[in-house]
């Protein structure tokens, strides 16, 4: 038995080339000319192409902020994710403070347990290293590591909730180098940041548009500078987490040309939406676009886009955090700083990309399987995905380029009551989806088995960069 594409065009990272691809169990088989079939069940993928399974490696489902729960929980949102083309999300498990990262470890295992409807895997973030210098803590980042969660989240923002100061930052870091971990971070000056935002709220300056102001690109170039340099001092690999404007993008390209370990990604809120065009203070809708970076001015779209072609930027991922608008951004009505932080976009991420990316030429089909696919695998240490070849996972995702399709808030499965796309169109969409040699998606529909996801252990590699 097995699996049999035809007639399609594979596309890696490194290349494309005309080939059938074999898939027996949960693995790609063969990937070859004219592959004869034998009591294989076929798929057609004339005029698509064949790439690997997308990997977002950075959602929050069922993720409680703010005295509310992000709208996806593990079924919704890694449906949602296949329809887009996604057969691999890394999400947040979040350390209570006072609580052990293997009760944040577990509660996250729960939540998918039974849920998860594709391969899924966790960072931990760490808010608290226990009492006594941090012995139980850094003993328990050897047994995260152990377990196959090979990535830390630091938050440089929201004090008193999820924020650790340098010193911290600075043990993890140099306790993550040793485990060969990598250390994603959230940078922005959150302590500057509370300042403005109780000085703005103070001055009666409370709308959805201030969420943006109070958070300027100076807070975010600063601590990614910060993040980076305390990296280095430990020779930390480090990983910044949705940069969103040039100025950051300027102190991680410094760095890197220094040979300091740092990488980072873009979402594409970023990429393709601004203070101007959604942002503007002119009205309540607008808590829809508020998330953390916020949106940027618009001239740091092309920024990002440059550092996408040239590589300074290595992944694009969805940073996805739902939340709805009638029942939950309403929750911020008087009070920006109320608002949920967070927006809609695991299953956008790829018609997005590709449409404002690979359309107009921006980006190479090979560049976009890099940026959404085979860099996320080899970053975050999972050598069994991320490419079309023999013995990997068969996540396959069958692409058709000229797929016209609309988005709509009507139309989507992530259990939001908006979409940031409204109404845009795409020319590029997925067709069908294999995850682990499933069918799961046919034709854009999910037809697969809830549930069917595995926890995918992770490999400890310094983010591919040792
Ligand atoms: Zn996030």
């Amino acid at each position: 038995m097995g699996t049999l594409i035809q007639n399609g065009t594979v596309v890696n990272a490194g290349g494309q080339q005309k080939a059938d691809v074999l898939l027996e169990g949960e693995h790609i088989a063969q990937v070859a000319a004219n592959i004869p079939p034998v009591d294989h069940t076929i798929i057609d993928a004339t005029d698509l192409l064949v790439m690997p399974g997308g990997i977002d490696v950075h959602t929050h489902l069922d993720m409680p902020f703010g005295g509310t729960v992000s709208a996806d929980d593990y079924r919704t949102g890694t449906i949602a994710a296949a329809v887009g083309g996604t057969t691999t999300v890394i999400d947040f498990a979040l350390q209570s403070r006072g609580h052990t990262m293997r009760e944040a470890q577990q509660t996250w295992l729960a939540k998918a347990d039974g849920k998860a409807c594709i391969d899924y895997s966790l960072h931990m973030a760490i808010t608290d290293l226990g009492p006594e210098g941090g012995a139980q803590g850094l003993h328990e980042m050897e047994e995260m590591v152990l377990d196959g969660i090979s990535s830390f989240k630091l938050f440089m923002a929201y004090p008193n909730v999820l924020m650790i100061d340098d010193g911290l930052m600075y043990k993890v870091m140099q306790k993550a180098a040793s485990l060969n971990a990598l250390c994603c971070i959230h940078a922005e000056n959150g302590s500057a940041i509370d300042i403005v935002v109780a000085q703005m709220l103070a001055e009666g300056k409370t709308a959805p548009h201030f969420h943006a102001l109070s958070r300027s690109i100076k807070a975010e170039a600063e601590a990614t500078h910060r993040a980076i340099a305390l990296a280095d001092m430990v020779n930390a690999s480090v990983y910044i987490v949705h940069l969103s404007n040039a100025e950051a993008l300027r102190e991680l390209r410094s760095a890197q040309k220094r040979g300091i370990r740092a990488l980072a990604e873009t979402c594409p809120q970023y990429l393709v939406l601004s203070i101007e065009d959604q942002m503007p203070g002119q009205s309540w809708e607008e808590a829809k676009y508020v998330f953390t970076p916020p949106l940027r001015e618009k001239k740091n779209q092309e920024a990002l886009w440059q550092a996408l072609e040239d590589g300074s930027l290595a992944i694009v991922s969805t940073d996805h955090c739902p939340f709805r608008f009638k029942d939950q951004k309403s929750l911020g009505r008087n009070d920006f700083t109320k608002i949920p932080n967070g927006g809609p976009g695991i299953e956008n991420r790829l018609q997005i990309l590709w449409h404002h990316g690979v359309n107009t030429g921006r980006l190479s089909r090979e560049q976009f399987v890099e940026l959404c696919c085979a860099a996320p695998a080899r970053v975050f240490g999972m050598p069994q995905k991320g490419s079309i070849a023999i013995g990997k996972d068969a996540d396959v995702l069958l692409w058709d380029p000229i797929a016209q399709y609309t988005i709509s808030a009507a139309t989507q499965l992530m259990a939001t009551d908006y979409s940031m796309f409204e109404g845009w169109n795409v020319r590029g969409n997925a067709r069908h989806v294999l995850s682990r040699g499933a069918l799961v998606v046919k034709n854009g529909l999910w037809i697969g088995q809830i549930g069917q996801g595995k926890f995918v252990k992770r490999v400890a590699n310094a983010g591919g960069l040792a």
